[in-house]
């Protein structure tokens, strides 16, 4: 075999691997008959996902709790829209920050601090339910208490139970704070029966265990009563940390910044989180720069429950990530180029899929066939297209035109692909952002042509590429 190829003026070793091409070549020159078998899946080196990795040795520290020191809690405010969550936030970070003291400018970092008593109790920033549940669908478990307003004037509403689920599947405990008591039509009495028979929540004073603060947040009515409220039940809840390292942060929301570039705002979990220290959030890393906090003051290091504004990653941060220090930016970049082969992995395994049934077909078929979705810019060109491939019918190889239209290529054209395994073809027209994505996630092939022989060309090529598959 090696000398007649090399008579043919094609060189072939000894021991060579042939590809499908070849042997076919060889079956058919010396005529015998070739079966294919399918060859056993490659093991793919398994990755242990850096994160998880991360994840467990703080999970190891957690179990001597001898070890671990108490740290403020950290509160989110919930409620129906209009019951008053932005109200009590504000006034609570009126009337605890004192500014001219501190020097500095309030800045929005998505979450603040403030003293009672000695204590500190950090708030979130961002009322509502969705950030909250955001973060913890992503394993970011931030806040440890919750408070629920309910408005006197109207009682438990939808989002009111909506949010009040959300704070039981987490299993952080509630306080009620009943709010808008200065109005006239406010019923304290009624909102508490509300409480009683729309969740289940009996007020202590009623012989159950929920904590219910009536409050004005406009006037600021009690609130100082619920802020003690709120100590007290970290207390009873016991709310403990690492306290020097292993380091860690919970984001609450990220963004490109004009001045800093890429931050995060976070509030520590673990630890404490210095300026220096290498950090790594998902698929983005970087060397923190600087720390400033809710005050808008440079700080060195942060301790756990402190809302500081990272800054220094060199990509955006996933929102809602954990974000670990690591020891350098070795490891920092090693940890992110894990997480990123393993998405890409995962994108991969979706892809391989597809085209290994494709080939499955193609060889267990001796007839091949091409499936085809068309997208053109008017009807005259796609009906050129139309003919043109029409006429590149062979007997070996079939063309299905699944479905053509004009017009951009959309998402409902992805999904008929990806369930038919055509490849999109566009002349003159592109995919819209949505049906890109989608076409990514779903291992569809989209190309695009602005000039018709070019399209026809590589269609040409690729049914060639068929009849003689490569390995
Ligand atoms: P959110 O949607 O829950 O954040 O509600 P807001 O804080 O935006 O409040 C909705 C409306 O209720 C605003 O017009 C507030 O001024 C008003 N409001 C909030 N708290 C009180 C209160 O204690 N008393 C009175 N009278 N109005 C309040």
């Amino acid at each position: 075999i090696i000398q007649d190829f090399f008579m043919r003026g094609e060189v072939l070793k000894p021991g060579q691997p042939l590809s499908i091409s070849l042997a076919k070549k060889i079956a058919k020159l010396y005529d015998v008959r070739l079966t294919f078998e399918e060859a056993e899946p490659k093991e793919q080196v398994v990755i242990e996902n850096p994160l998880e990795e991360l994840k467990r040795k703080f999970e190891e520290l957690y179990k001597d709790k001898d070890k671990l020191v108490p740290r403020p809690p950290v509160v989110t405010v919930m409620g129906h829209v209009d019951h008053g969550k932005t109200t009590l936030l504000d006034y609570i970070r009126k009337t605890r920050i004192a500014e001219k003291e501190e020097g500095g400018i309030t800045q929005s970092i998505g979450a603040y601090q403030v003293e009672v008593d000695g204590k500190k109790i950090t708030f979130i920033d961002t009322p509502g339910h969705e950030v909250f549940t955001e973060m913890r669908a992503r394993g970011a478990q931030a806040t440890d208490i919750v408070v629920l307003v309910v408005a006197a004037d109207d009682g438990v509403m939808p989002q009111t139970i909506e949010a009040y689920n959300h704070a039981k599947s987490a299993n952080v405990p509630i306080i009620v704070a009943i709010n808008k008591i200065d109005k006239p039509n406010a019923n304290v009495e009624l909102t508490k029966q509300d409480l009683v028979t729309k969740l289940n929540l009996i007020p202590e004073e009623w012989g159950g265990d929920t904590i219910v603060v009536p409050i004005s947040a406009r006037n600021g009515t009690n609130v100082d009563t619920l802020l003690e409220m709120i100590l007290l039940v970290a207390e009873m809840q016991d709310i403990r940390c690492i306290p020097d390292e292993p380091v860690r942060a919970v984001t609450i929301e990220t963004k490109l910044d004009k001045g800093y570039g890429p931050v995060a705002n976070a509030i520590v979990k673990d630890g404490v989180l210095k300026v220096g220290d290498y950090v790594v959030a998902g698929k983005s890393y970087g060397k923190v720069k600087a720390l400033i906090d809710d005050k808008g003051r440079r700080i060195k290091e942060a301790t756990p429950s402190t809302p500081v504004m990272i800054v220094g990653f060199e990509e955006l941060p996933d929102p809602h990530s954990i974000i670990y220090v690591v020891e350098s930016k070795e490891k920092a970049v090693e940890i992110v180029e894990k997480v990123k082969e393993l998405e890409a992995r995962e994108l991969r395994k979706k892809r391989q899929i597809k085209l290994e049934e494709i080939l499955k077909k193609m060889q267990e078929e001796d007839r091949k066939e091409v499936k085809l979705i068309l997208k053109a810019d008017t009807v005259g060109s796609l009906q050129a297209l139309q003919n043109a491939i029409a006429k590149m019918r062979t007997k070996e190889i079939d063309i299905d035109i699944v479905h053509a239209g004009v017009g951009a290529i959309n998402t409902s054209d992805v999904m008929l692909a990806s369930a038919s395994e055509a490849i999109i073809l566009g002349f003159r027209v592109k995919a819209d952002n949505q049906a890109a994505k989608t076409a990514e996630s779903e291992g569809v092939q989209i190309k695009t042509y602005t000039i018709i022989y070019k399209l026809l060309e590589e269609l040409k090529a690729a049914l060639e590429g068929m009849l003689e598959p490569e390995e």
